[in-house]
């Protein structure tokens, strides 16, 4: 599970060899540990004509997170960090000067720097000239992202119906971006609306205390992952996955000093055993998270029933019948996270099954958002790349290391950085990220 590659060509002489072979050479990418600073080095704030009010509202944000931040480029500084602030941009020519300026500074980005555009959704009954500026910074986003080296990412918040800069959830979703939590998250732009409770503090290293959180398929994986990293932002977790999973399933609850369920989430009850174990042992429910899936590759010439329904059932049906359980139960500001794929987003030659499931997911994520949002919850899907795990490290190595070597940050990402993006889609501050799909992908060719 290890991808030895980067690493070499990271230390020693392998280094060295590397550099003067001219081999690509993926960067050892920052990852969060409590009490690092949000970035490595200053950020600068750029913005032209009209959006500048919304930069200064922003600037006044980020220092009051202790954040160097800078309006002015220059020569002396390695960015940590590049703000681009088009939220009143109004015609294609009003992009020109503020996107140049963020050109003139991108050779003095530090390793692992970042690079975010913060603009505003096209809507119904925009002018032309409009939509075409407003959509036009998505092209210039992900393109940007691919050309941004040593480990430095591009992302873009994009704010819908009226979202102002400094509204909770947006300051919640630029704090995600600007951080090492978001490592492995290239070239995405998500959707944030004005919902978020006001006097969040988003500097907290604790932002799901008392939150009591339920992960599915927690025993290894992907799902270990999120149970730690939701328990170190301070949620108590309940950890589900089958009997045979049994020990790994004891071994990740006690890690994270919370319970575990063994539960076939195709069950039947599924909904109502997960909803009476966290009410019953931990007096409600708050966050839940289906990660629970499988994989039975084949080509659909080759498929047999069992392995498209199987498929279906666990990544997909389970999903389904647990959410209908928990929307009738008409619980208080949920907020459910579910496992999607790069491949339900691309398709994948082999995985007509899993593909389904996949895309299913993101359809029913979309569907249910407004069913949460108005008891106050979300609904929202993380769509991981490819991560270095068990379920992974079965794909034959060819394969692998293609997968791996694909996209912009050139390897395979951790669990930790799937979990990192649920975290913070489970966080209340996070309110007004609703109905959305992350990819954390490092910025994979395929797909939208
Ligand atoms: P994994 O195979 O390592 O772990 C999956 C866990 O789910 C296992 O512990 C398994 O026992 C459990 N599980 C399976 N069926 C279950 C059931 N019916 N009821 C309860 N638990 C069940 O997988 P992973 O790589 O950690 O993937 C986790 C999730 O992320 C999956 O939904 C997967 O599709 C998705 N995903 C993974 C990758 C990747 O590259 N690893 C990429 C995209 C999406």
């Amino acid at each position: 599970m290890t991808d030895r590659y980067t690493q070499a060509v990271n230390s020693g002489f392998t280094k060295t060899l590397a550099k003067k072979l001219g081999l690509p050479r993926p960067a050892i990418l920052r990852r969060y540990r409590a009490g690092d600073p949000l970035t490595v080095g200053p950020v600068l704030v750029v913005a032209d004509g009209a959006s500048k009010a919304d930069a200064d509202a922003l600037a006044q944000a980020l220092l009051a997170w202790d954040v160097d931040v800078r309006r002015q480029p220059t020569d002396d500084v390695r960015w940590g960090a590049v703000l681009l602030v088009v939220t009143e941009a109004a015609h294609p020519t009003d992009l020109a000067e503020p996107v140049l300026a963020v050109g003139s500074v991108l050779r003095s980005l530090a390793p692992n720097g970042r690079v975010l555009t913060v603009s505003r959704a096209p809507v119904d009954g925009d002018s032309p000239a409009l939509a075409a500026t407003r959509n036009g910074v998505d092209g210039f986003l992900r393109s940007l992202a691919k050309e941004l080296r040593g480990g430095a990412t591009g992302n873009g918040v994009v704010l819908t119906d009226g979202a102002a800069v400094d509204a909770p959830s947006t300051l919640a979703t630029v704090r995600f971006f600007l951080s090492a939590k978001s490592a492995y998250v290239d070239g995405q732009l998500l959707r944030v609306g004005p919902a978020g409770p006001a006097g969040t503090d988003l500097t907290t290293d604790r932002p799901l205390a008392g939150k009591v959180a339920v992960v599915t398929g927690a025993a290894r994986g992907i799902g270990a992952a999120i149970a730690k990293t939701l328990a170190r932002d301070g949620a108590t977790v309940v950890c589900v996955d089958v009997p045979a999973a049994g020990e790994g399933l004891s071994r990740t609850a006690n890690d994270v000093g919370g319970t575990a369920l063994q539960l076939d989430v195709t069950a039947d009850d599924a909904g109502e055993r997960i909803l009476a174990h966290a009410r019953e042992r931990h007096g409600a429910l708050d966050i839940v998270v289906h990660n629970a899936g499988i994989l039975r590759d084949k080509l659909l010439a080759n498929m047999n029933p069992g392995q498209w329904e199987s498929v279906v059932a666990v990544n997909l049906a389970a999903q389904l019948r647990i959410n209908e359980s928990l929307l009738a139960a008409g619980l208080e500001g949920l907020h459910i996270v579910s496992l999607a794929s790069t491949s339900g987003i691309a398709g994948n030659k082999g995985q007509s099954n899993y593909a389904f499931s996949k895309a299913g997911v993101i359809g029913h994520t979309r569907a249910t958002a407004p069913l949460l949002a108005a008891q106050g919850g979300t609904a929202n899907a993380v769509a991981p790349g490819f991560i270095e795990t068990d379920m992974t490290s079965s794909i034959p190595f060819a394969t692998r290391e293609v997968a791996r070597r694909l996209p912009t940050l050139a390897q395979g990402g951790k669990p930790v950085d799937v979990a990192e993006a649920i975290a913070f889609l489970a966080s209340p501050a996070a309110a007004g990220v609703n109905g959305q799909v992350l990819r954390v992908c490092g910025q994979h060719m395929v797909g939208q």
